[in-house]
């Protein structure tokens, strides 16, 4: 079969509405190319200047974005679909403490490390290392949040002296220039931040555009391709893929405080959310009382337009997102599942609208637990001990995050270091992608590397090891000039560094003083 042709032009639409937001050109390969070449001319007198001078901008963006906060609220809402209200506290906010953080911690981060040495050989040196920038970072983001994916993964790369070139989802472009503008605006100097639009072809293109670094963040699929393309050129990757996240509900958990957990955690963004509550797991006495507790409060949930203040549910993304929830579901139900609330659409509201919908009854081998849905879906099951909540949980591809829900904190605790995934919450779910300084990212398919943190400026920058000797004018005594005294001395200094007794090591170091001052060295 041919392969599609890749679209010369975005028309951006509203999910909720179906509405044309706006035209967006694709950028072709050379222009690509072109935009890669003038980051990296831009970044070479950036990660020149003094930290100060760069941090400028970067305090300015949080001022210019926060007295922004409505108008690039409510863009995402439109392009992306999610609440306004969920775009101010997913989006901007995170975008903006990102920010706040980078500005904090890039003195004590970027400042050389001093590197003690502890082998006595090695005394003579004075070592530390350097965080250098890698030149051009490549983002290529999703649209689930398409402004603080690509935002605060940008922060990190500007703020350590790289530049970058974003490549947006070509679902949610508009809001990727939007935060383009937001850098214009802060005094970024020009071609720091650009955004190539496109489709999966511009994204191939930016892996082999010559960028030094590339942040990936999509589906596991999708990175599975971007990693085969990066091993190619050598090019180090960080791989945020997608998620089946598990929450845990314990026996001593609090029936009320978990359900809505649970429905806020598989709802938010419609379900649409790498972190999302994927599989709910509950300790059999709680099953029926936890069923009860998030059927009723689903029920109340307003599913609608993410530009009216009312809602609390927006629409899925497009068609193809929402036929995989149909699928999932549909399997489930056919295997036996119990549907307790929601399975349908809602073409009343328009045609991405999915009911929030929660299923009892499911076991492990279906497609739900299974497959990342990605859309408002919540399937529970339930279990009848911690172990068994344990192997169900491990039980998967995935492993970007999990919650476990207990009024024992150190019990949740102690299980929660058990968990295969990247981050584990104990009584709460989702929130940690709030937390700038947490590191985010996860195992197995989830991916590798951690964005956010400290991590995440280590991800922007080469680490560079500088040695330099204290006495320079002296020839070293390992150099040349052997023979078999050089040997026994050798011997001897090694059991003076390693000798068990006090003894072996006295008498190593005497014989091996005679190496410090050998004669006939080269
Ligand atoms: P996707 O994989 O379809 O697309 C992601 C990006 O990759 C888009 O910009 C797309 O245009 C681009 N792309 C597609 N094919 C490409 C190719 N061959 N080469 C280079 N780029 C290519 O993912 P999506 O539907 O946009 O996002 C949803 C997925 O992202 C979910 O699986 C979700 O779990 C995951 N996600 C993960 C995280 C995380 O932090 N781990 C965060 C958000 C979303």
């Amino acid at each position: 079969m041919p392969a599609l042709a890749e679209a010369t032009k975005l028309t951006s639409r509203n999910p909720a509405t179906g509405e044309a937001l706006g035209d967006v050109d694709c950028a072709s390969p050379e222009q690509v190319a072109s935009a890669v070449a003038r980051a990296r001319a831009a970044q070479a007198s950036w990660s020149e200047q003094p930290l100060p001078e760069r941090l400028r901008p970067l305090r300015r963006f949080q001022h210019v974005l926060h007295e922004r906060k409505r108008e690039v609220g409510e863009s995402i809402a439109r392009e992306a679909g999610k609440p306004y209200v969920e775009a101010l506290l997913t989006e901007v906010i995170v975008a903006l403490d990102a920010a706040k953080f980078c500005v904090r911690e890039a003195h004590s981060f970027l400042r050389p490390q001093p590197v003690p040495h502890s082998n006595l050989l090695m005394r003579s040196k004075h070592g530390y290392f350097l965080r250098q920038p890698y030149g051009v970072v490549g983002i290529i983001a999703p649209w689930n949040y398409p402004f603080s994916i690509p935002a605060v993964q940008a922060l990190a790369a500007l703020v350590t002296g790289n530049a970058v070139v974003l490549k947006p989802s070509e679902f949610t472009p508009l809001i990727a220039l939007k935060l383009q503008k937001l850098f214009e605006e802060s005094g970024l100097p020009p071609d720091l931040f650009q955004v190539v639009a496109g489709e999966a072809q511009t994204g191939s293109a930016l892996i082999t555009s010559g960028v030094n670094k590339l942040v990936f963040t999509g589906s596991v699929a999708t990175g599975k391709r971007v990693a085969e393309a990066a091993a190619a050129r050598l090019l180090p990757v960080v791989l945020e893929l997608g998620g089946k996240d598990p929450m845990l509900v314990l026996a001593d958990a609090d029936v009320d405080v978990a359900s809505s957990a649970a429905i806020w955690g598989a709802f938010v963004n419609a379900g649409q959310t790498c972190l999302s509550v994927e599989r709910c797991y509950v300790y059999r006495s709680l099953y029926e009382s936890f069923l009860v507790a998030c059927v009723e409060k689903a029920r109340r949930l307003k599913v609608g337009n993410g530009m009216d203040p009312e809602t609390e549910v927006g629409p899925m993304i497009h068609q193809r997102q929402l036929h995989i929830v149909e699928e999932h579901v549909n399997d489930a139900l056919s295997r036996g599942a119990r549907l307790l609330v929601g399975g349908s659409t809602l073409p009343e509201l328009g045609e991405n609208f999915y009911a929030p919908t929660v299923l009892a009854d499911v076991d492990q081998q279906m497609r739900i637990m299974q497959e990342e849905t990605f859309g408002p879906v919540l399937p529970v099951m339930p279990f009848d001990s911690e172990e068994e909540a344990l192997r169900l949980a491990n039980d998967s591809q995935f492993g970007l995050s999990a919650s476990i829900w207990t009024r024992d904190r150190t019990r949740g605790e102690s299980l929660a270091s058990r968990i295969e995934a990247g981050t584990v919450m104990v009584n709460d779910v989702v929130a940690c992608f709030g937390i700038s300084e947490a590191p985010h990212g996860g195992v197995k398919s989830s991916g590798l590397g951690r964005m956010h943190g400290r991590t995440g400026l280590e991800e922007m920058t080469r680490l560079k090891y500088v040695d330099s000797d204290l006495v320079p004018s002296m020839k070293k005594v390992w150099w040349y000039g052997y023979g078999s005294a050089f040997g026994l001395q050798i011997e001897g200094f090694t059991d003076f560094l390693f000798g068990r007794s006090p003894a072996r090591r006295l008498a190593g170091g005497l014989s091996s003083a005679r190496a410090f001052f050998r004669r006939g060295r080269l």
